[in-house]
């Protein structure tokens, strides 16, 4: 087996060499880690990643990979899962909680608890988080508005707590997309009635199930929004319902939706994204900015 590189040397238990990332992204798409790392708790968190960020090896926070186009030559350096990092402590109507938590689930116990602000967030996949990175939301909520504070190690490996202000939260973005984030603090509105949480949720469900292809393997919305505009129009409008690239098909259902559907390649969906981005522009001068994440280079 060959030898870790010389940071990972001391976390051997917790490191895995060339861990293929379509097993770890809802589209189901992707090439290796070169190192994967899945820390079981803060501790070993902060020690590898200072140690990764000592020697300059890249580094890279993944969740449920569900807002992830990974190229198919995979990525260099050490891409560090939260799958074991999911406590969460309630106190009163704050919940401090670590990265690797469900979404969904936290929206389920907020509910329970009769506390108000998460209700409009269920149906989206993955992690606090991942989340918190992207500002997650939709035409209920944004997980923004209920942050209180953000625990986040640097890429000196230099452990800071951002409060909401500081967050940079808007549409589908933030401040804190170049940081690991470490813990969330997020404050909910106590006193609300439990049964009236669970059926704000189940109605979300239901309108989520009947406009979005939920079964298929895609990553959410491949585009964001323009200003005023829908992309799910523009790119129905421009012809793209049910084309396909290789494997990787438009939703006939949400146009703004990019499913895999035959072993589809990371080639075969960012070409189909610029087949859309070239048409939609062309008809209509927006470009359309993508929502989805890509690694290893981003979009440009
Ligand atoms: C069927 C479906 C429906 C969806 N609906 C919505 C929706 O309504 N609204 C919406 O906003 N999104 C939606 N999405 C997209 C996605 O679920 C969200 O963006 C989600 O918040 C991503 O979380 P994740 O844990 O899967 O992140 P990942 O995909 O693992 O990562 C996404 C980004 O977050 C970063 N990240 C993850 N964890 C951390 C961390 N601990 N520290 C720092 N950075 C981190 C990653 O580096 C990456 O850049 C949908 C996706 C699917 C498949």
């Amino acid at each position: 087996m060959t030898a870790l590189a010389e940071p990972l040397a001391p976390f051997a238990e917790i490191v895995r060499r060339g861990e293929p990332l379509a097993r770890h992204t809802t589209l189901r798409i992707g090439g290796p880690a070169e190192y994967f790392v899945v820390p079981r708790s803060r501790e070993q968190l902060v020690a590898a990643w200072r140690a990764c960020r000592a020697e300059g090896m890249p580094v890279r926070m993944l969740g449920g990979g569900s807002n992830l186009l990974v190229d198919d030559d995979g990525v260099p350096g050490a891409v560090f899962h939260t799958a074991l990092l999911k406590g969460a402590v309630w106190d009163g109507a704050r919940v401090r909680v670590e990265p690797g938590f469900g979404l969904e689930r936290l929206c389920r116990e907020a509910a329970e608890r009769g506390l108000a602000g998460m209700e409009g967030l269920v149906g989206i996949p993955g992690t606090l988080g991942g989340a918190i990175s992207g500002n997650a939301g939709g035409r209920h909520a944004e997980i923004g508005s209920v942050v209180e504070e953000v625990e986040v190690l640097d890429l000196d490996g230099g452990e800071r707590r951002f409060p909401r202000a500081d967050c940079g939260f808007e549409y589908r973005r933030t401040k804190l997309a170049p940081f690991c984030i470490a813990a969330i603090v997020l404050r909910l509105r106590p006193g609300a009635d439990p049964a009236a949480l669970k059926e704000t949720i189940r109605r979300i469900h239901e309108e989520k199930a009947s406009t979005q292809p939920l079964a298929a393997h895609s990553a959410g919305c491949l585009f964001k929004n323009p200003p005023g505009q829908s992309a799910g129009r523009l790119i129905d409008e421009a012809g793209f319902k049910m084309q396909r690239v290789g494997g990787a098909m438009i939703s006939d259902r949400h146009a703004n939706f990019v499913l895999n559907v035959k072993q589809a390649t990371g080639a075969d969906v960012s070409a189909l994204a610029r087949q859309i981005q070239n048409k939609v522009q062309r008809r209509t001068g927006i470009l359309l900015e993508p929502e989805i994440r890509r690694w290893p280079g981003g979009w440009a």
